[in-house]
């Protein structure tokens, strides 16, 4: 039979996997070993400091989350790390750390267990509580790292940064409202979203700044309308002087909170507030969303995000480096910078295998070190597909047009073009079966499920068919 503290700790890796990206999983969550559960305590075995470090900076909510899922409320993480494993005859050294709730921890660990309930500094606190009734006290959510300082100026981003560099120097007085970014994923706009919102704290300490998900303000509605409070939420909302919402595509097909959106947006523009919006598309292509709301969208300035050049990804890795206080030789720096032309989160991430790497080994990186990293990165990484693109594979490998794809035609090859499009969306993207349905001609989600069901049925059955399934998949990862 298994130990407790394994099975436990198996458990939590299943629900961490499925909340991450592969590499990082494998990468972060692999190598832990879990040493025992005593008082509800997990403790776990982490290879290094910086292994730790990392975890804190960049897991924590999810590893609260999870342990408070799989241990309950008074269920706690302590970390053992190795000190030093060069000698191997010694027993491992091993410090018990907590898990702290802020960043900042790397000079001063804190001798106290981690408490599930508090602390939880990166989410939205609750809007509905708003103390004292003469300045209205919220936490902005703003990342520090993410300023102006740190976002690299290229060609790639120059209108967008200047924009939001004006925005944030004269909120809601320019003609930049709503200023609305866009651009494909990990090319900066939720980086951005926050500079602007740093920026303008940093200009006029007394405004009020929020920057959110859109996913926490549609989350927040959903509260509200349970608890029968809608009218604080939007109050709430109206209170607010430099409005931030990341991500707004997910307003798609969410009629509700795009109305209430709607009034909210309306009032804060009104009164000279100032509203930034991120999208992964311009507000044209946004589909879902209501066209008095879209209008809005149109009003003000909206300017993409390209990928960087070569130049500015080399400048982005040495900005990051010199953050980090961390040195690298310029050969290893360039061959990454040349090596991934994706998105700049992907660049980031390599650039992290590769010091973890590094760390855990205890080598200092040199360029052929760098290329192996780099190349199994490659060759690992599932990109983050859209479903755009796609439909877009779907479409050329049956040689059929994107409007007939989404189209209401009844003809068979074009269903099964379309289911096949539902398919791919829903295995390889993490959108809604709402969404997908919504995008791929308009339909709903029982649609798309029977279109997987179907697909998934004809895979078994059908050689040729699956034979087309492989082979769209192959493209689709190219
Ligand atoms: P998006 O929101 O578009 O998916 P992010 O803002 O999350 O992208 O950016 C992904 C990563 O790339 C972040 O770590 C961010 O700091 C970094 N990044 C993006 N653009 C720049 C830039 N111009 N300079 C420095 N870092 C950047
Ligand atoms: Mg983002």
């Amino acid at each position: 039979m298994k130990k407790k503290h394994v099975e436990v700790w198996e458990r939590c890796l299943a629900v961490i996997k499925d909340n991450i990206p592969y590499q990082s999983y494998k990468t972060w969550f692999e190598p832990i070993v879990p040493l025992k559960i005593e008082n509800n305590i997990l403790v776990v075995q982490v290879p290094s400091q910086f292994f730790y470090e990392w975890l804190e900076d960049h897991y924590i909510n999810l590893l609260r989350k999870t342990i408070k899922r799989e241990m309950g409320p008074s269920g706690r993480l302590e970390y053992s790390i190795i000190m030093d494993n060069s000698t191997l005859s010694q027993k491992p050294v091993t410090v018990n750390y907590p898990t702290s709730t802020h960043k900042g921890i790397k000079n001063k660990p804190i001798n106290m267990p981690l408490d599930l309930n508090k602390g939880r500094s990166r989410e939205i606190p609750n809007p509905f509580i708003i103390p004292g009734l003469k300045k209205l006290k919220i936490e902005s959510q703003l990342v520090e790292s993410y300023s102006f300082d740190n976002f690299v100026e290229g060609d790639c981003n120059r209108l967008a940064r200047s924009a939001g560099w004006a925005v944030a120097e004269n909120p809601g007085k320019t003609a930049f409202n709503p200023l609305l970014i866009y651009s494909q994923v990990g090319l900066g706009k939720t980086h951005l979203g926050h500079a602007i919102g740093l920026q303008v704290k940093a200009n006029f300490p007394d405004k009020t700044v929020l920057y959110l998900q859109t996913e926490q303000f549609i989350n927040q509605y959903i509260d509200s309308v349970r608890n029968n409070n809608q009218n604080d939420f939007v109050h709430f909302y109206q209170m607010i002087d430099v409005l931030i919402l990341d991500d707004i595509q997910f307003l798609a097909g969410k009629e509700k909170t795009q109305d209430i959106f709607f009034h909210i947006f309306n009032h804060l523009h009104q009164n000279n507030k100032q509203i930034v919006l991120t999208s992964d598309k311009p507000p044209v292509e946004l589909k879902g969303m209501e066209p008095r709301l879209l209008s809005r969208f149109k009003w003000g300035l909206a300017a993409d995000l390209q990928v960087p050049d070569l130049e500015t990804r080399i400048a982005i890795l040495q900005r990051k480096l010199y953050t980090d206080g961390i040195e690298m030789p310029d050969e290893v720096v360039e061959y990454l910078a040349y090596s991934i032309t994706t998105n700049i989160r992907e660049m980031e991430g390599a650039l992290i295998s590769i010091l973890a790497q590094a760390s855990l080994n205890k080598k200092t990186i040199t360029l052929d070190l760098a290329k192996q990293m780099i190349d199994k990165f490659v060759k690992n990484t599932t990109r983050e597909i859209s479903i755009d693109y796609i439909q877009k594979v779907v479409c050329d490998y049956f040689n059929i047009p994107l409007d007939v794809l989404n189209s209401k035609t009844r003809k068979r090859e074009i269903v099964q073009a379309r289911q096949l499009a539902m398919y791919f969306s829903k295995k390889h993207t993490k959108n809604s079966l709402a969404t997908i349905g919504l995008q791929c001609g308009n339909k709903d989600h029982a649609t798309v499920l029977h279109a997987c069901r179907t697909v998934n049925n004809l895979i078994e059955t059908d050689r040729r068919f699956r034979n087309y399934v492989d082979e769209i998949d192959k493209k689709l990862k190219l």
